[in-house]
């Protein structure tokens, strides 16, 4: 699905202030908020892209990073592959934006039904360390995690605190009359059940820890700082539905092969001999040596492509290349027959620098290779 411009998602100006784009998130979340629109997928989506939107543009660092790069420069962020927020994460992060402590909970609260909101365990978070070959390829790996679960044999009975509907009302007396305020009810935590029997082991929720090992396919081309989610591998929540599994990903930066963008750069030095007669030189790449020819006469700083030795591209099914940028490496020390050898050539025609008008400078070449 193509993304929508956040700008246009808010319907502001690039130029926006941060005020008015405060104000025109406002407004899009007092109208498509789920507690107004109940059971309508449609305004929920509305409201989630409002937020994204939001989230990006009122921060001044992700703001710059999406003006310059895009969608791509901000995706390392909430959610893997435009996964985008849900609504714990939203309400969390944004209930302050609706002004007053008591938020959206109690604007809306008193029409009939709304208010009530599932729940939500908390959200599980682990780093992992990937390779080089890991990242460009993709790889599916084994992660242990301790997540709560809900113990086996326990029931739960209706709260009576609240009669099981998660929310206390109270009416208010404001300026402009009678208001009904609800708020979630303490002492199930919203859930509207508590724990009526449990085992031993179980904590006052009903939970226990338990370790699991989840296997997750890690597509190629992703990078240092990604998240990756699994929805419903992170905690379990009585009445409720589990968190979610984070993955955010570690790069583990290679000896040899440098990194850039789906590109992957390695240093050859060559001799001066090899150079000047051509040689076949072995050289590492991703998925093993490779085995390439130095022609004749090539000069330093020649910068040749292997295509499609790079990473994979994480939105396509294209790779990048690996390019190789020639050194040639000039002896430091010499004996005494190789400094006689080479001081015969010093005069030597052939020996002279020769750049010539075919010989492209350093800035050409970069501007051809990228
Ligand atoms: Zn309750």
């Amino acid at each position: 699905m193509a993304k929508r411009d956040y700008y246009e998602i808010l319907g502001v100006s690039k130029s926006a202030t941060a005020e008015e784009i405060k104000k025109a998130y406002r407004k899009l979340a007092i109208q498509f908020h789920p507690d107004k629109n109940p059971d309508n997928p449609e305004a929920e989506e509305k409201f989630k892209e409002a937020a994204e939107a939001y989230e990006v543009l009122s921060n001044q660092e992700k703001r710059q990073r999406y003006d310059q790069f895009g969608h791509q420069g901000v995706t390392g962020n909430g959610g893997f592959g435009g996964g985008g927020m849900n609504m714990e994460d939203i309400f969390s992060q944004f209930g302050d934006i609706f002004g007053g402590g008591g938020g959206f909970g109690s604007f809306f609260g008193g029409g009939g039904g709304g208010g009530r909101r599932t729940k939500k365990g908390t959200n599980l978070r682990v780093k992992l360390k990937l390779n080089l070959a890991e990242v460009a390829n993709g790889v599916e790996k084994k992660i242990k995690v301790k997540r709560h679960v809900v113990a086996a044999g326990v029931t739960f009975k209706s709260c009576s605190a609240c009669q099981g509907t998660g929310q206390i009302k109270k009416v208010v007396n404001t300026m402009l009359g009678q208001m009904v305020s609800s708020s979630t009810c303490g002492v199930c935590g919203g859930s509207g059940q508590i724990v009526d029997k449990k085992p031993a082991e179980a904590d006052a929720r009903g939970l226990v820890v338990k370790e699991e090992v989840i296997s997750i396919n890690i597509p190629g081309g992703v990078a240092e700082g990604m998240q990756l989610s699994m929805s419903g591998k992170g905690n379990e929540i009585p009445g409720g539905i589990a968190g979610d599994l984070l993955i955010v990903i570690e790069e583990i930066e290679d000896q040899v092969l440098q990194r850039d963008g789906n590109n992957v750069i390695y240093d050859l030095y060559v001799s001066f001999v090899d150079a000047a007669l051509g040689s076949s030189i072995e050289v590492p790449t991703i998925d093993g040596k490779v085995k390439i020819k130095i022609d004749a006469g090539t000069q330093s700083g020649k910068m040749l492509r292997l295509k499609g030795k790079g990473i994979k591209d994480i939105n396509g099914y294209s790779k990048g290349d690996q390019l190789i940028m020639v050194n040639v490496w000039t002896p430091t020390q010499l004996s005494k027959e190789e400094r006689t050898t080479l001081e015969n050539l010093r005069e030597s025609e052939n020996f002279k620098p020769d750049p010539g008008k075919s010989e492209k400078t350093f800035f050409d070449k970069m501007k051809e290779f990228f």
